[in-house]
Order: C-alpha cells, then sequence, then structure tokens
C-alpha cells in the first residue's frame, strides 16, 4: 500500500504481522493534517470523486483481478453442472454464503455491471436451477445467507433480470411457504441462522418487486415475532439494561451475524413495518445499551461472555455494526450514531487488515464495505480513500494466512471479493450483500 518508488527503499507499510489477527496498518499513524495531505494526494489514484468514479488505471487493475476470478471459478462452476444428480442422502442447501447459490448471486451481479450479460446471467441461471434440483427439501434453514429463501431470492432475482416472471412468482410462492417454520419457536432469532435472515429475504423481495395482498401483513408477523422474543429474553432482567436482547445456542451474541446488532439491523432496514413506538422504546434502547459495552479500543465485544478484543471482520465487532449505527443515524438523526459509526471505522481502519484473509465475512474486502457505507452517509472523502486502500491490499495476494474453509465463495473466497472490486467501482451505491 505504499507508492511503487517508495516501496523500492523501504518495507511496505501493512505487512507487519501481528501475533493478533490483523497487519499493522502504518497509515492510521500518519498526524491529522499529514493524513488530510495522504488522502488529498493519493485518493486521486483512485477515484475521480466528482464524478462518483473509478480513474481508469485503478478500473483496469480492478477488472484484471475480476476478469482472472470470473476465470477461476468457471471451472468450479463447470464441475458442478456436470455433477450427477445426488441420491436423497446426500442432498444439500447450497446456500449463498457459502454454497453455489452465493456464485449465481456473483454471476448475476457481474452480469449487471458489464456488457456480457445474456451469457452470464444465462450461466446464473443453469447455477440456482442445479442450486434448487439438490436441494434438501428437509432442512430447516430459512434465511437469506445459509438457508433456502437465500436460493429461492437469488434465483427470483435471476428470472425477473431475465423477464420469466413465471418462474420468478413460482420461487415466491416457495419463500412465502416458509413463512411458519420461520416463525416456528425452535427458530432462532440472528440473521446468521434464524428469523432475521429470513427477513432480510422478504424484504428483499419487495424490494425487487414482489407484489401481493398479503405481503405486508406476512412480513409484519415475522418482526412481531423477533420483537417479542427480544422482549422475552431480557424483560426479567434485574436490573433491566435493555429492551430487546437474543441468545444463539445460549450465548448472547452482539454482532452483525449472530448478534443483537445484527437483528437490530434487520429491524430497521423494515422500518416501514415497525410503528414509531416500537423505534423509540424497544430498537433504540437496545442500540444505546449497544454502544455501552464497547471496549475501551471502541471494538463491540463478539458476546457478553467476556470475549477478548480480538474480532474487527463483518461478523463479529466493528466492523458489521458500524453498518448498523449508519443506518441508525438515517432514521433517527441522532448525532451520538453518527459518532459511533465513524469511531467503529476508525477501529476498522486501525485494526481491519485481517491475517485472514480477503472474504467478505471475515476479510478485508468485507471491511471495505464499512468505508464505503460511511462515505455514502457522510460524502467525506477519508472513507473513499480507506476504502480504495483496503480493498487496494485485497489485491496483493501473499497476505492470506489461512485458505478459507470455501475458497470460491461468496462470503468466504474469491467470489465475494470479486463482487466487492466490481462494487467499489460505484461508489455511491456499493452495498455489503446480504445486509
Ligand atoms: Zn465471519
Amino acid at each position: 500500500m505504499v507508492d511503487k518508488k517508495k516501496s523500492d527503499q523501504k518495507k511496505p507499510e501493512q505487512t507487519k504481522p501481528e501475533p493478533s489477527r490483523h497487519y499493522t496498518n502504518e497509515l492510521c499513524e500518519l498526524s491529522p493534517e499529514k493524513a488530510d495531505e495522504v488522502v488529498g494526494r493519493s485518493l486521486k489514484l483512485y477515484y475521480m470523486v466528482d464524478k462518483f468514479k473509478t480513474t481508469q488505471t485503478f478500473e483496469n487493475k480492478l477488472n484484471e483481478f475480476v476478469e482472472a476470478n470470473m476465470h477461476i471459478l468457471s471451472q468450479q462452476v463447470k464441475l458442478f453442472l456436470k455433477k450427477p444428480k445426488p441420491k436423497e442422502h446426500e442432498l444439500t442447501v447450497e446456500s449463498v454464503y457459502s454454497g453455489m447459490a452465493g456464485i449465481a448471486l456473483l454471476y448475476n451481479f457481474y452480469a449487471s455491471k458489464t456488457n456480457n450479460k445474456n451469457k452470464t446471467r444465462e450461466k446464473a441461471k443453469q447455477i440456482i436451477e442445479k442450486c434448487i434440483a439438490v436441494l434438501d427439501d428437509k432442512s430447516n434453514s430459512v434465511t437469506y445467507l445459509t438457508g433456502k429463501s437465500g436460493i429461492y431470492v437469488t434465483a427470483t432475482e435471476i428470472y425477473k433480470d431475465m423477464g420469466d416472471l413465471d418462474n420468478a412468482r413460482k420461487m415466491i410462492e416457495k419463500i412465502v411457504g416458509l413463512l411458519s417454520l420461520a416463525l416456528n419457536e425452535k427458530m432462532p432469532d440472528v440473521l446468521f441462522y434464524g428469523r432475521a435472515g429470513y427477513l432480510y429475504s422478504l424484504l428483499l423481495l419487495k424490494k425487487i418487486g414482489w407484489e401481493d395482498p398479503e405481503r405486508d401483513r406476512l412480513i409484519r408477523s415475522v418482526v412481531t415475532t423477533i420483537f417479542n422474543n427480544g422482549i422475552r429474553t431480557c424483560v426479567k432482567d434485574k436490573p433491566r439494561k435493555t429492551s430487546l436482547m437474543y441468545k444463539w445456542h445460549n450465548k448472547k451474541y452482539l454482532g452483525a451475524a449472530q448478534g443483537l446488532s445484527g437483528i437490530l439491523h434487520c429491524l430497521l432496514l423494515a422500518k416501514t413495518y415497525v410503528t414509531k413506538k416500537e423505534l423509540d422504546d424497544l430498537i433504540k434502547p437496545a442500540l444505546d445499551y449497544l454502544l455501552t459495552l464497547r471496549y475501551k479500543s471502541g471494538n463491540l465485544p463478539s458476546s457478553l461472555c467476556n470475549d477478548p478484543d480480538t474480532l474487527v471482520q463483518w461478523c463479529h465487532g466493528a466492523p458489521g455494526v458500524s453498518h448498523t449505527y449508519a443506518l441508525a443515524y438515517k432514521i433517527f438523526r441522532d448525532e451520538k450514531y453518527l459518532n459511533a459509526a465513524e469511531q467503529y471505522a476508525d477501529v476498522v481502519w486501525k485494526r481491519g487488515l485481517l491475517t485472514k484473509g480477503y472474504g467478505l465475512c471475515h476479510g478485508v474486502s468485507g471491511n471495505t464495505y464499512t468505508f464505503m457505507t460511511l462515505y455514502q452517509l457522510t460524502g467525506k472523502s477519508k472513507y473513499l480513500y480507506r476504502a480504495a486502500r483496503f480493498i487496494d491490499w485485497c489485491l496483493t495476494t501473499d497476505r492470506q494466512n489461512k485458505i478459507p474453509d470455501q475458497p470460491y465463495s461468496l462470503f468466504e473466497g474469491i467470489s465475494g471479493v470479486t463482487y466487492a472490486l466490481l462494487d467499489v467501482q460505484n461508489p455511491a451505491l456499493a452495498n455489503f450483500p446480504g445486509f
């Protein structure tokens, strides 16, 4: 992350590995004056700020990696499409998070961003149809990221983009058909594995044009259940510190994927279905409570179980929760939420160059989105600069300590990085997928 000429003279600025989970970002040691000067000078290498566009040089660099990654992924797609139909006990949920549905989503996104529309979208359709063909119907997972609704919503989007409204409608029926499972008392509430993830699918479906007289009642029923469970979990606490709390495997998690902030995020996304009283008496006190739990460093613990201050990744800690406070600020217009979003983003700048690698969930491309969201919210060029530096860092491929469990996937592997490389080319609209 230094100018080429300088890198010959001294060690790159972020190569010092730490025993913890991140590399040192020495750029954040700069004085405010020096930092402003660096932003002013270096941002021009990446973005034409007045046009909300990447420079041609940066665009070429990003797309070179996009094309290389798409080529690698095409080999995986070929293998997947060739696989014979599995026997009943071998059926799977090829999820958006770690399975082939995430790759179908990327293919459809790539189609929308490039001139290669028909061919890539056709491939996206083939992948998602195979995901549905091998889907384990007995699975109880209804969420967007790891469950069936994510596969069906992705299929709906692809069919809609191809003008195949009949098949899109069939997918919507399948998602609606998961409602009783989503409302079942055994279903957890968390985004990653539970009800909030199903709510996210319904909201996404609405965004892509789902019309139904029952739609609003259905979405509200999910919101109500999430509120009721959140109240029940903390109503007997003495003293009562929060208005809402949730458990996952008996632990009170706080982060985006499995915790309170991720659920609050989905409820804020569903604000049309939330009353003013619920916003003020349930969501706001829970957001305020979360602010009291921060470590001295400014990071958010993973749970209420005295976890060490190590995780700065979308799923746990500052990067995910920064998005939630940015959203809260848009709704409540309370300065303390804006300050919180910015303070969390500072933690990401300092500790977000992760040794784990480049993925969306717990990698550097995911952390890049924190800065994109803050840039969209505040218009401050330092956030665009930080996003550019982080995504550029992902293009240096020798800083990953561990191969992810699912190296081709959307949330752990190169599909997610590719998604981010395409997305940062449109900084006004870039948006973390699934959140
Ligand atoms: Zn993660």
